[in-house]
């Protein structure tokens, strides 16, 4: 008899799920076995020990990771997680993605992440810092313009690049500012960074429309977690007369079927901290995965479409914010019902997007305003959309499966271009 616990968690791991979805796509590709190990495995995984001076005297050591997926179109990219649950097959699951999503966007980079085990809520800033300059000074050897640019992930932010920066810079002697990505403006940080991921949901989301020919225009959005990408991702809708009828956080859930001020939410949000208790919206008791709207954006996290609650989602479009919100097998029920899936390393690609013009910026010393970085995020990201619109038409396969397509056959192709080193 199968062991249906054992399944569940397979479904749940997301390095099996990174795997599956490149090995779907890869099958298709007719790529010489060999070939398919080299891209598919991670490049280089290194991981640290972190002593850390803690508070009341005494001295914790902490896991540090970074994994290095791929290196062949640019400089590895991709965030640094700090999480109890961090592990090294979780990091390297997110390192691969990372790789694909740059391809898929075709901006010149390869794919990386990065992690520590660690609970930040428990942490002073003290501590936080301490830890971060360690983890950054034991992997300054790895990191640089060149080689390696990490990011912020979940649980890490602005400040904790600043803090990347001024450790790497004080080892090299000078200032690097294109070391890491998603720092402060004042610190070579880029106009339109902190709603980029939003806006490039935004015009995945009007793409699909237009090619499902679902006006934007009174469309039904219900949006899970209403942090940066969730929250500028549903404003940049209902500007677009788009009526957000649900939102989620940690906090709750609510709805209004006539559509939420979203403004007046933001606000209350930036004040209660949540969504729970806005004024003007009611409860929402069920799971809003199975809400009904026209277009659902899961920007959370992993795993929130599972086979369980896949049957019942009744959205025309779901446009994954979050990394890895849909399981597989989800996957296959909702393309099944017909659902069209914008898959996560399409449809939350306007971070990485804009991570790059940040590294181009600082590499030539000249900023741009924000009406050109949004400008330029739209000229990769319309593009990427439609190119894998088309692999998805070519093949009839999944826009997922079509992405992991477009991404596996540019990355394969300047492997061929280099030549292997073997
Ligand atoms: P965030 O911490 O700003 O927001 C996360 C939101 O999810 C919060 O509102 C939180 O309350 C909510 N949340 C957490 N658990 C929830 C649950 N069980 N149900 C409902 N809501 C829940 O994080 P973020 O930067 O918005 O990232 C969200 C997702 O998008 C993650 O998967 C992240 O990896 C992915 N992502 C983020 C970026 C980026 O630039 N920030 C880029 C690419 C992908």
């Amino acid at each position: 008899m199968p062991d249906e616990g054992a399944n569940i968690q397979k479904e749940l791991n997301p390095l099996a799920n990174a795997e599956r979805q490149f090995d779907e796509a890869a099958a298709r590709l007719n790529l010489p076995e060999g070939l398919k190990e080299v891209i598919k495995r991670p490049r280089r995984a290194t991981i640290v020990s972190l002593p850390v001076h803690m508070d009341d005297g005494s001295i914790r050591v902490f896991t540090g990771y970074r994994v290095q997926h791929s290196i062949v179109r640019g400089p590895a990219k991709g965030g640094i997680r700090y999480h109890p649950q961090v592990t090294l097959a979780e990091v390297s699951a997110l390192a691969a993605w990372m790789t694909w999503k740059c391809a898929v966007v075709n901006i010149p980079f390869g794919g990386g992440k990065g992690g520590i085990a660690c609970d930040p809520d428990r942490l002073s800033r003290g501590e936080l810092e301490r830890l971060t300059r360690r983890y950054a000074a034991d992997l300054s050897d790895l990191f640089g313009p060149e080689s390696d640019v990490p990011a912020p992930d979940v649980n890490t932010n602005d400040q904790v690049m600043a803090w990347i920066v001024d450790t790497y810079s004080m080892h090299e002697r000078r200032t690097e500012y294109a070391v890491v990505t998603g720092k402060p403006l004042e610190v070579g940080g880029s106009a339109g960074r902190r709603e980029a991921t939003g806006r490039g949901v935004l015009l995945c989301v009007r793409e699909a429309c237009a090619h499902l020919k679902l006006p934007l225009r009174d469309a039904r959005v219900a949006v899970q977690g209403f942090g940066n990408v969730g929250s500028v991702a549903a404003d940049l809708m209902a500007r677009d007369g788009a009526k957000i009828v649900a939102v989620s956080d940690v906090t709750g859930a609510i709805h209004d079927p006539a559509g939420l001020d979203v403004p007046a939410l933001l606000a209350h949000v930036a004040k209660q901290r949540g969504v729970a208790g806005f004024p003007g919206a009611r409860p929402l008791t069920g799971s809003i995965i199975e809400h009904d709207c026209d277009i659902l954006v899961p920007a959370a996290l992993e795993n929130q479409i599972t086979p369980e609650n896949a049957p019942r989602v009744k959205a025309r479009i779901v446009a994954e914010g979050a990394n890895g919100p849909t399981t597989p097998d989800a996957d296959k029920l909702l393309e099944r019902k017909g659902i069209m899936v914008i898959p996560d390393i399409l449809c939350n690609s306007g971070g990485v997007t804009v991570s790059y013009f940040e590294w181009v910026q600082n590499r030539m010393g000249l900023y741009w305003p924000e009406h050109e970085v949004n400008q330029r995020l739209e000229e990769i990201m319309v593009p990427a959309f439609r190119d894998v619109l088309a692999k998805s038409v070519e093949h009839g396969v999944s826009l997922r499966v079509a992405a992991f397509m477009v991404a596996i056959e540019r990355v394969v192709k300047v492997i061929m271009l280099r030549g292997l080193y073997a």
